[in-house]
């Protein structure tokens, strides 16, 4: 069984305020892209890391992965305009043999071995998985006017993390009907349900949140003190 994982790294980050995109500030003293990079590079069930990013950026893996002996393959693919268009991009430069792929948000920098075993035991297991936390709040669905909808059961509400992983052959019919279809889609294991395949949503934890605020990074900052030194 071979997994390859793609680390989506080419987006803008604009709702930071910054000229860097969000993935290449620093969290003590590293760019956030690195951490979950290294934690994919050195996974001892992932054979490949294909990161999608905007090509100034290459030099910063390459030397990373020179400097920390990485011995794995690594390529790097452009970004599209939307995820699913750097996902697919991505997916052109992956072993064409490989049998599981794992996306990983570069913005996720608090992930570690297990979380990534866990995503790809469970799509071996059942196709295509996600991790995800239990949502606190209570959620609303509205209609174009704001008025409240539909509240679905707090119980069985999920905030859906990465990694996400995917047998290829599931994600390749899934990007086929998108493509068809003209589908946009937020997540990736979305395109396992347009392939007629259910999705299993595991246990993630709450570190794994994606930095998209300033808010997030004060808080990556504090919580990198200690989660990068266990
Ligand atoms: O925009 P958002 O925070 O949802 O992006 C999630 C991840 O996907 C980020 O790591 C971002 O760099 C990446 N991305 C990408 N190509 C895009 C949009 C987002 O690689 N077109």
């Amino acid at each position: 069984m071979k997994a390859s994982a793609i680390l989506l790294s080419g987006g803008k980050g604009l709702r930071m305020g910054h000229e860097t995109p969000k993935q290449y500030l620093k969290i003590q003293g590293q760019p956030i892209a690195l951490y979950s990079f290294l934690t994919l590079a050195k996974h001892p069930l992932i054979q490949e890391v294909v990161v999608v990013l905007d090509e100034e950026w290459e030099p910063l893996f390459q030397n990373f992965s020179n400097e920390n002996k990485i011995s794995i393959r690594i390529a790097f693919a452009s970004p599209g305009k939307r995820r699913q268009d750097s996902l697919h991009s991505g997916l052109k430069k992956v072993d064409q043999t490989t049998d599981l792929i794992l996306v990983h948000d570069a913005a996720r920098p608090f992930i570690d071995e297990k979380d990534v075993t866990a995503a790809i035991e469970a799509a071996k297991a059942h196709g295509a998985a996600t991790l995800s936390t239990p949502v606190k709040a209570t959620i609303r669905i509205a209609n174009e006017s704001k008025v409240a909808v539909h509240t679905p059961e707090r119980d069985r509400t999920f905030e859906i993390q990465t990694p996400q992983a995917l047998r290829f052959d599931i994600l390749l019919k899934g990007f086929e009907r998108a493509i068809k279809n003209n589908i946009t889609v937020t997540d990736d294991v979305a395109l396992a349900e347009l392939a007629g395949h259910p999705i299993r949503l595991i246990d993630g934890k709450e570190e794994n949140f994606k930095i998209t605020t300033r808010k997030d990074l004060i808080l990556a900052e504090e919580l990198a003190k200690t989660f990068f030194c266990k």
